[in-house]
């Protein structure tokens, strides 16, 4: 004869009484502490909304027993709980904050998804509940922001209305004719939701009483999924959360950029040209450096038996984007091979004049091969990185003794 439910007729109610008609061992669930067992109760009557049209299961005891998750099976509502309960009467209590914050959420869903319905022609294919913001995915074309903003403002100016929302029944017909917004395939008589002037849509999730208990709505942002635009939406106390959250974030950056909130753009804007300019003058200091240690390392680099010169070198405590000018500048000397590690870093960078005659790709090969790293090049120009900075004295060496075979 299936489970009567309570949240049909009133969305409200947190404490009831019911008859237990079955309790049997059910799979176990996931718990805090790992899988743990329990049991699936059955009731005459229950106000615990079961996991149903993107809305997440109520929480809360039933008798001692913790309710750990509640199923839509059709006729019957399953609660499954943490410990067996005994047949007879039990009290029902639902974990009211979270169900409020449900209802805040899916009512103020309907009423946005009505907005983008009659502002932009854009109709709701699919709506989630999530743990921390709900999503709206749309039909159509490419979202603006504008129209973002036009259906947040036409929704809130309907929740500072208070109107009132109420529960009509009718069927697919009956509700089709007063306009209802989204066709169900289901048959028989239907219950809808209606926003007083503003919407009247087939469902059978919970809501509040009137859209001044949505509170506000928020639209946080928007992205493609696959064919259909996704709203992100927050409601109610969500909102207030997220908005205390975000200026708790602006006055970090206000305190550390030293500026009042309306500035913190233009000062982030400034801050990104300055990083900016830094890196092109460091840049060209290390090159006007490496111009000149370069040729200075080349000249007083002896010259090997086989007439070329090696400058072999642990850089410390230096830049990184010194490695490829130096080494590039060392190259520029007849005959000469630069071969230099970032000691902190373990980056490489080897360079040849050609007439130097190696093959500084195989040379590189051979060092990675007995330090692990990874990297590339040619003859004349190789760049690695070593995985462990702590080998680049013995890699260095190694290449040292490579290049002077
Ligand atoms: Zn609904």
């Amino acid at each position: 004869m299936g489970t009567h439910r309570l949240y049909y007729d009133d969305a409200y109610l947190q404490n009831f009484e019911a008859r237990v008609l079955s309790c049997a061992p059910a799979e176990p669930v996931k718990g805090a502490s790992g899988m743990q067992p329990a049991w699936e109760v059955l009731l005459d009557e229950t106000a615990f909304y079961p996991s149903s049209g993107g809305q997440p299961n109520d929480l809360g005891l039933l008798g001692e027993a913790v309710v750990l998750d509640v199923r839509d099976e059709g006729e019957e509502i399953v609660h499954i709980v943490d410990r067996e309960l005994a047949k007879g009467g039990v009290k029902g209590c639902v974990n009211w904050p979270r169900r409020f914050d449900h209802m805040q959420q899916h009512t103020g869903q309907h009423l946005l998804s009505a907005m983008f319905q009659e502002r932009f022609g854009l109709p709701t294919v699919s709506f989630h509940l999530g743990e921390e913001i709900c999503t709206i995915d749309l039909h159509g074309g490419e979202l603006s922001r504008d129209q973002l903003i036009g259906a947040q403002r036409a929704a809130n100016k309907v929740i500072f209305e208070d109107r009132l929302i109420g529960v009509r029944y009718g069927t697919r017909e009956q509700l089709a004719g007063l306009g209802a917004r989204k066709e169900v395939e289901r048959e028989g008589l239907l219950r809808a939701i209606e926003i007083e002037g503003a919407d009247l849509q087939p469902c059978g999730g919970t809501h509040v009483k009137s859209t001044g208990q949505i509170g506000m709505i928020l639209v946080r942002g928007c992205n493609k999924v696959r064919q259909e635009w996704r709203g992100e939406v927050v409601c109610g106390r969500r909102a207030e959360q997220v908005a205390t959250e975000d200026f708790e974030r602006e006055r970090v950056l206000m305190k550390s950029l030293g500026c009042a909130l309306g500035e913190l753009p233009a000062a982030m804007e400034r801050l990104a040209a300055e990083r900016d300019a830094n890196f092109k003058s460091l840049r060209a200091a290390l090159q006007q450096l490496a111009t000149v240690w370069g040729s200075q390392l080349a000249s007083s680099a002896p010259v090997g038996a086989n007439g070329v010169r090696v400058v072999s070198m642990l850089l410390q405590g230096t830049h990184t984007e010194l490695l490829q000018p130096l080494a590039t500048e060392i190259a520029k000397n007849e005959r000469t091979v630069a071969l230099l590690i970032s000691e902190e870093s373990g980056q490489l960078v080897f360079a040849q004049h050609p007439g130097a005659g190696k093959d500084l790709g195989a040379l590189l090969k051979s060092v990675l091969a007995a330090h692990a790293g990874k990297g590339g090049g040619n003859r004349d120009f190789v760049r690695a990185k070593l995985a462990e900075h702590g080998s680049s004295v013995a890699a260095l060496e190694l290449a040292k003794s490579l290049a002077a075979a």
